[in-house]
Parts: C-alpha cells; sequence; structure tokens
C-alpha cells in the first residue's frame, strides 16, 4: 500500500540538443503509507525534478507515477492539476506565503479554493496552527513572523487540503541551524500526527536521521 510509487521513471532535458542532459535514468522509489523518507543528493543530481515528477508539476519521459494506489501517469494536464491539488502537499525552503494576507489566511484560502466552507477552514487552519504553535500568531501577517514561524504557517498551508503526500525540498534549509532543528522537529510531529507520507530533500544527514529511511539520488537512480 504505497502512498507514492515511481517506477522506472526516466527524465532528459534538452533531448537531441547539445546540452541534452539526462536527469532521471530508471528511477524507482516507493514511499509506504505513514512512511516519512529522507531524500539525500548532491546539488544538480535531479532533486528537483524528481519532486516535480513525483508532485505532478512535471511529467516523466518514461515511466510510471502512481498516488495512493491511482496511477497518474498519461492524465490530461487539467486532471494531473486536480490530483495534484487534492492529493499533494509542498513545502519548499522558502515559505512562499501571500504577504498581504495574515498567517490564518494563508492556511484558509487554499481550503477555499478547493471548496471548503469557510467556518469549516476557519477551524482547521486554527487546528493546524495550534499543532505546530503559532496559533497566537494567526492574525499576523507573515512579515510580522520570525522565520521559523513563516515556514511552520506554511507546513500547515501544505497540510491544509489533508494531501496524502507531503513533498519538501530543504524544508528548514533558510533557517540558522538551531532553529532549523526546532522547526524540522516540529514538521515531523505534524507529520506523524496526520498519519502523512512524506519524502523530504535535505542536504542535513542529522535531520534525514530523524525520518524512518534515507534514501540518495545518484546517477540518476535511487541507491
Ligand atoms: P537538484 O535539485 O538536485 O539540484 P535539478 O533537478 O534542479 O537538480 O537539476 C538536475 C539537472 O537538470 C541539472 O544539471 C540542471 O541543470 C538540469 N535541469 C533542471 N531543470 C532543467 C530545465 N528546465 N532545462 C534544462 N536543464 C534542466
Ligand atoms: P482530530 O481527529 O481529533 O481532529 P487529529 O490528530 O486527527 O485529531 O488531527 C488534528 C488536526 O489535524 C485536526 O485539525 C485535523 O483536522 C488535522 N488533520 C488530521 N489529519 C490531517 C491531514 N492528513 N492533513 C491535514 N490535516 C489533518
Amino acid at each position: 500500500d504505497a502512498v507514492l510509487d515511481l517506477s522506472g521513471i526516466e527524465k532528459t532535458y534538452n533531448r537531441g540538443l547539445p546540452s541534452e542532459v539526462g536527469v532521471l535514468r530508471g528511477l524507482d522509489l516507493r514511499v509506504a503509507k505513514g512512511e516519512v523518507v529522507a531524500l539525500v543528493a548532491p546539488s544538480g543530481a535531479g532533486k528537483s525534478t524528481l519532486l516535480h515528477i513525483a508532485g505532478l508539476l512535471d511529467t516523466a519521459d518514461a515511466g510510471t507515477v502512481a498516488i495512493a494506489g491511482r496511477a497518474m501517469t498519461g492524465l490530461s494536464d487539467r486532471a494531473r492539476t486536480e490530483a495534484r491539488r487534492r492529493e499533494v502537499g509542498f513545502v519548499y525552503q522558502f515559505h512562499h506565503l501571500l504577504p498581504e494576507f495574515t498567517a490564518a489566511e494563508n492556511v484558509i484560502l487554499p481550503q477555499l479554493a478547493n471548496g471548503t466552507a469557510r467556518r469549516e477552514a476557519e477551524a482547521k487552519a486554527m487546528a493546524l496552527l495550534d499543532l505546530v504553535g503559532v496559533a497566537p500568531r494567526a492574525g499576523h501577517r507573515p512579515a510580522a513572523l520570525s522565520g521559523g514561524e513563516q515556514q511552520r504557517v506554511a507546513f500547515c498551508r501544505a497540510l491544509a487540503n489533508r494531501p496524502k503526500l507531503l513533498l519538501a525540498d530543504e524544508p528548514t534549509g533558510n533557517l540558522d541551524p538551531e532553529t532549523s532543528d526546532r522547526v524540522f522537529a516540529t514538521l515531523l510531529k505534524l507529520v506523524r500526527d496526520t498519519g502523512l507520507s512524506a519524502l523530504i530533500a535535505t542536504h542535513n544527514l542529522d535531520l534525514a536521521r530523524r525520518m524512518d529511511r534515507v534514501v540518495r539520488l545518484d546517477a540518476g537512480r535511487i541507491i
């Protein structure tokens, strides 16, 4: 019962040009239900490419992608976008919160976009902000929050629509080491509390070791 199942994934950029670069070369990766997997890769190895394909933001040249048992290969752009909104949450190194909205509103808005009623969306946002200890700051705009608080709000936004899979790219990479440590612990707790499955890219081996399994991306495959 894999939540993410990547099989035989191949991706080449600029095919046929002098600048052609084969990034993923028959990559296989499975993330089980409730499993938290660390993805470790040197810069340029194709980590972002892999996360974008797993998160239905980009398509592979070959291979299959399944999320929660559903084949995502060969979908129309529209069906893929719908599946992404429903099934996947993303967290990046920078929070990308909307600056003109409060922390709470940043967690509410994606729910409204998905058709959740306002009252329910507000309650969900407050429950999530409470889980990560930012509820007292819910009425502040991102600029008034610390880096760690901003990133915690971004975690809540990613989980607001109850995705099955969380994909994170250096989720605490822009924080100082001590804050990074604490905020990362919060992310892990949130993932555990909500029963999510996660694939989390990081350069930090100490953080990687706190996850269920560490995989390495090398020469276009998982080793
Ligand atoms: P990472 O996230 O591990 O640093 P990326 O997935 O961003 O790696 O990139 C892997 C390789 O693919 C790099 O050599 C990069 O230059 C190349 N690449 C990434 N995106 C594109 C693109 N849109 N067009 C051409 N080459 C790309
Ligand atoms: P409860 O079911 O009592 O609300 P949970 O521990 O299941 O307690 O959830 C705590 C909070 O996290 C609740 O607000 C819940 O809606 C939210 N939550 C639970 N699962 C998910 C999920 N997969 N994605 C996002 N939020 C979730």
